[in-house]
């Protein structure tokens, strides 16, 4: 009886050590913690990459960083700032990255190193339903209201003088103001412009695209190791499909 009570136990022993390793084997599929965090900033009012949902910033950026996170065994923290200090909070080291659908430019290339790109904007304008202007031939004297030190703001200024340009610290507040008739129109990237519409009757986009961009993670150029390595998991999670599957998410193809 003793013996095979001994055997019993032997045997549950053994089923357990086994149950045991399986549960490490998935563990181990996970790559390891390094106990460190990956501070990301952004500006969260640039619909669906980032915004708001209660306290918690969500969108594509938001749930790229975090499965980039992930594969660097990293804790993701997001900071939402007003975008035109996030290159400099790059560069002096404040964070890591930054990711807020930012466009790829020679001129911030000369002050950050960006990834490769994980996505494309376009520039569009928004203007009233019934509003007389229909290209960007027609904003030549218009006000046009942009979101500071985004391409629209470069380009609109460069193109019309910064005399014609009123900027915002945020999209939606450049979107208010065309609201209340403060600027004739708004230069912007797409996909925010067509989240900004949904949700303000009486706008609608010019058909004409401005300029098409290309969307990128920036960070510091002292800091090429976490380049690599973000590039390394960009690219595994653009083969798996992780990358089209939270884009499709937001962005439901037409
Ligand atoms: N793509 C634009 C830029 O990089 C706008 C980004 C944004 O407003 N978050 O300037």
């Amino acid at each position: 009886m003793k013996k095979i009570l001994a055997l019993v136990l032997a045997v549950m022993l053994a089923l357990l050590t086994f149950a045991g390793c399986g549960g490490q084997k998935t563990e181990a599929d996970k790559p390891e913690s390094t106990g460190k965090t990956l501070i990301m900033a952004t500006n969260a009012s640039f619909p669906p990459y980032e915004f708001k949902d209660g306290d918690a910033i969500v969108g594509i950026d938001a749930e790229i960083a975090g499965e980039i996170a992930n594969k660097l065994g990293m804790e993701l923290e997001i900071q939402d700032v007003k975008f035109d200090s996030i290159i400099t909070g790059v560069q002096t080291g404040k964070f890591d990255i930054g990711m807020a659908g930012m466009t790829v430019t020679e001129e911030r290339l000369k002050n950050v190193s960006f990834s490769d790109t994980y996505a494309k904007g376009v520039q569009v304008i928004i203007v009233k339903e019934d509003s007389e202007i229909a290209g960007p031939g027609d904003l030549d004297g218009a006000m046009i209201g942009v979101q500071q030190s985004t391409t629209g703001h470069i380009y609109a200024s460069e193109q019309y003088g910064e005399d014609h340009i009123t900027a915002f610290d945020t999209g939606n507040d450049a979107v208010q103001a065309l609201v209340a008739d403060k600027v004739a129109a708004v230069i912007i990237d797409n996909e925010p412009a067509k989240s900004y519409v949904a949700s303000n009757p009486g706008l609608k986009i010019l058909d004409t695209a401005y300029a098409e961009e290309d969307y990128a993670i920036c960070v510091s150029k002292d800091n090429p190791e976490l380049l690599d390595q973000i590039n390394g998991a960009l690219a595994e999670l653009t083969a798996d499909g992780t990358i089209s599957r939270i884009i499709e998410k937001y962005i439901p193809a037409e």
